[in-house]
């Protein structure tokens, strides 16, 4: 029995052991089921792995677009794994859903919408802000950068600092020297100055004209502020026919008026039969306006900052001279050019026009041994001579001779035929007369049978003008 007692004691005391075992052993693989995952320490139970030999990573769970995935790897000798979040996809627009839900601005970015083409939500993105647009802002005297979009400026306008070219070295501005003419498209003509020409037909405007000047009419007693032409009748001059200037609505006009008929001579006698004026459409103790328009002339040469220009119609019609003789330094018209007509066109503009010396040379007339030539004049305006207007480097031939005239060269009693082509004066005297000179006729042809003392003669301005 004692014997049996010991054994069964032995067996208690195995048991108690083995008890004792498993049950550190389980408190171990608890301890070491709880360590952190990232537990680089082998677990003590298997001593054969002093660290944990790592796997691939793999999904562990898929990441959406709003929410994280996570990604695990685990040891391949023990049961331990590690754990590392994956960013939230973000929602991917629709290309063909986007719409602006707010625009982007310069300073604030925009906001576009639009449907998830992976989760179908209405997502958004922004837009970025599109930053200024920054140009030059210029007037004529100042120049400031401003955003050409929300015309924020940067900074208050300076003065622009100009180089020699005019040109502002800042920001590129042309300085506008205002010009005195306006060059036509082709470059052919020009427009300088100003002088009666079209006929004034609105009868609202000619009531208005006729009530600027209180309807008041000249008479060779009385001006009544008009100005007395100073015109022949049977080689005397004559008071019987005026005119007015009137500006009104910014335009310039005159007033025309006569009371007997200018002669086509200076020399004749007056009546309807002796005047151009009545074959013109004009008659006597009716006051006609005409405005003063642009006058057009042609570039017939230019260099070196001038033009050489030509009247491109007949402006006036006017005697070469009526009582003297064909020379051209001591004319009527010679004096009128410069000083009526200058005035009167080129009013305000006379210092662009240069002083010439005119040619009145022998070989300007197209007669070597012509007698009956002055000497050169110093003129600002001039007639254009033989030599010039059969000059093609000038640009004149038959068809560019003929010369169509204005309705005030009319109602001054201008020759003209059916086609309207007027006779216009050069200032080349003719070498068998002293008292014919050379003109055009109004085919285009040059002759020299116009007498010095026809006032139905078309005149045809020239001059150099500083461009
Ligand atoms: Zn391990
Ligand atoms: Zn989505
Ligand atoms: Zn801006
Ligand atoms: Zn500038």
């Amino acid at each position: 029995m004692s014997e049996q007692k010991n054994i069964s004691k032995k067996k208690k005391i195995i048991i108690a052991v083995v008890a004792a075992v498993v049950a550190i052993a389980l408190l171990v693989t608890i301890l070491v089921l709880c360590l952190p995952n990232d537990s680089k320490n082998p677990t003590p139970d298997n001593p054969t792995h002093t660290e944990h030999i790592w796997d691939e990573w793999e999904t562990f769970k898929q990441a959406t677009c709003t929410e994280q995935g996570e990604l695990r790897r685990k040891c391949t000798q023990c049961d331990a794994y590690e754990t590392m979040p994956e960013k939230e996809l973000g929602h991917i627009l629709d290309p063909k859903t986007e719409q602006i839900k707010e625009p982007a601005t310069c300073i604030d970015a925009g906001v576009i919408q639009g449907k998830c083409s992976r989760c179908g939500q209405t997502a958004e993105r922004p837009i970025a802000a599109l930053g200024h647009s920054m140009e030059w802002s210029i007037d004529e005297n100042t120049h400031v950068k401003k955003c050409t979009r929300c015309k924020q400026q940067e900074g208050t306008p300076e003065q622009h600092i100009f180089n020699g070219e005019n040109q502002c070295t800042e920001c590129g501005y042309t300085k506008q020297t205002s010009k005195h003419y306006v060059l036509s498209e082709d470059g052919k003509t020009l427009t300088f100055g100003s002088y009666p020409q079209s006929e004034v037909t609105d009868n609202a405007l000619i009531s208005n004209l006729n009530a600027e000047i209180q309807n008041k009419l000249p008479s060779s007693d009385d001006l009544n502020s008009w100005t007395d032409y100073g015109y022949y009748i049977q080689g005397k001059v004559q008071s019987y026919m005026w005119y007015i200037d009137v500006e009104y609505k910014s335009d310039k006009y005159r007033g025309v008026y006569f009371t007997e008929y200018r002669p086509e001579n200076a020399g004749y006698g007056t009546g309807n039969s002796n005047s151009k004026q009545d074959e013109n459409g004009y008659t006597t103790e009716k006051v006609y306006w005409f405005k003063f328009e642009p006058i057009t002339w042609r570039i017939l040469t230019q260099e070196n900052g001038k033009a050489f220009v030509a009247a491109d119609i007949i402006l006036d019609s006017r005697e070469f001279d009526a009582l003297g003789s064909n020379n051209y330094a001591a004319s009527g018209i010679r004096k009128w050019l410069n000083d009526a007509f200058l005035k009167t066109a080129l009013a305000n503009l006379e210092d662009y026009v240069v002083v010439t010396n005119v040619d009145n040379s022998a070989d300007s007339t197209g007669v070597t041994d012509n007698k009956n030539i002055c000497e050169n004049t110093d003129d600002k305006v001039f007639l254009l001579s033989y030599a010039e207007v059969l000059n093609e480097d000038l640009g004149f031939d038959f068809d560019t001779r003929k010369h169509q005239s204005t309705d005030y060269a009319k109602i001054q009693g201008v020759n003209k035929s059916s086609s309207g082509y007027g006779y216009w004066l050069l200032r080349s005297p003719s070498s068998d007369t002293t008292f014919d000179v050379r003109a055009v006729h109004t085919s285009g042809m040059v002759s020299d049978e116009r007498r010095m003392s026809e006032t139905s003669s078309g005149i045809v301005p020239a001059l150099y003008m500083v461009l």
